[in-house]
């Protein structure tokens, strides 16, 4: 079983490294990769996402990938390496599931999944000027609506959830996202699970103030990003929280928080949301009893009050991966 690993810039490899051995420690079979991408890679190699990197991804079903930086000054010419990969990959759901692992750590009790359209929506990146303002082109096709709620579906069939919601703003957007609301009920139809929709406000409000009524959110891009991170905010920070760009070929799994350069170098990066991510990956990759066991391992560790300083604790990346690998050893 192959697949690939993409540690990047800041505090990527730093996590990166950590998850890996995680993996490692449930997963023998496992033949992990490593590739190039990023700021670093381009001071070495002379581009942000080296042919080779490229390559190996058209050759894995899946890799982990830790963040990268955007270049430190102006570069008219750079294009995101990762919004390339997402392109060519055709990766376009983005999946985070977001579960407060410890009561004392976040704000709200959540155990929710945000399936998330990657592709298009606000972020086509069209613009153009008119008249005294811009006007931003915000594309939504049905055949993106039908593969991502199909998607959800999936997922929530695969995870015996049992219910999904539909969160758009088509009292507004009728036509764009009235298509998206209209291609959710068709494709949820008999499907032998709950669906319904909401309003992105009012979701937004649900997420804090009635979080068990919700369990599969699909929506689209815009709405996806910020209710995702809010989400994440609530269910304890970025520390925790995992995520995956999902394709039909290719799997891209990765913690949610960027390369995090205030804190790179230091040793004091949390671990989790890697070590989530790989469990997401070996899940992914068939390997659904060590992911539950890495998974596992992180809320047994919580638990016994072992911290990172994120979340208001004492140790370092090393150290909160002592205690780690150790739970992880009695599972
Ligand atoms: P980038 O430009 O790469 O997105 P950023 O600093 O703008 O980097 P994040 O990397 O997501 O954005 O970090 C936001 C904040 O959260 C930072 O203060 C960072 O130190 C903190 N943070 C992010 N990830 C972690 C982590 N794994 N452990 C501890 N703190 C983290």
């Amino acid at each position: 079983m192959r697949a690939a690993i993409i540690p990047g810039d800041g505090i990527g490899p730093e996590v990166i490294s950590a998850a890996v051995r995680a993996l490692e420690a449930v997963s023998s079979d496992l033949e992990i990769e490593e590739a190039e991408m990023g700021l670093g890679a381009f001071q070495r190699t002379g581009t942000y996402l080296p042919e080779r990197t490229l390559e190996l991804l058209r050759d894995v079903p899946a890799a982990l990938f830790g963040a990268i930086t955007s270049p430190l000054t102006y570069d008219p010419t750079y294009r995101s390496p990762l919004l390339r990969i997402r392109k060519e990959f055709d990766l376009y759901a983005n999946i985070r599931p977001v579960r407060r692992l410890n009561e004392d750590i976040g704000l709200v009790d959540l155990d929710v999944v945000i399936v998330r359209e990657n592709t298009e929506g606000m972020y086509t990146g069209v613009e153009r000027d008119v008249e005294g303002g811009v006007v931003t082109e915000r594309l939504v096709t049905e055949r993106a609506c039908e593969r991502l709620v199909d998607r959800a579906v999936q997922l929530s069939r695969e995870q015996g959830r049992r219910k999904i919601t539909c969160v758009h703003k088509s009292n507004v957007l009728r036509r764009s996202d009235g298509l998206f609301r209209k291609v959710f009920y068709e494709r949820t139809e008999g499907k032998g699970i709950e669906a319904n929709d909401m309003l992105v406000d009012a979701a937004a409000a649900a997420l804090v103030s009635k979080p068990q009524e919700l369990d599969v959110l699909v929506t689209l891009n815009l709405y996806g990003d910020i209710l995702s991170d809010e989400a994440a905010a609530l269910a304890g920070g970025l520390g925790f929280a995992p995520s995956v760009n999902m394709g039909d070929e290719l799997a891209l799994f990765e913690p949610t928080h960027g390369s995090a350069p205030d804190i790179a170098g230091k040793g004091i990066a949390n671990p989790t949301a890697a070590i989530l991510s790989a469990a997401m990956m070996l899940r992914h990759l068939g390997r659904g009893e060590g992911a539950a066991k890495l998974e596992k391992a992180i809320e047994r560790t919580l638990s016994l009050g072992h911290r990172t300083y994120d979340a208001g604790g004492r140790l370092g990346t090393e150290a909160f991966m002592k205690k780690y690998l150790e739970v992880l050893g009695t599972l």
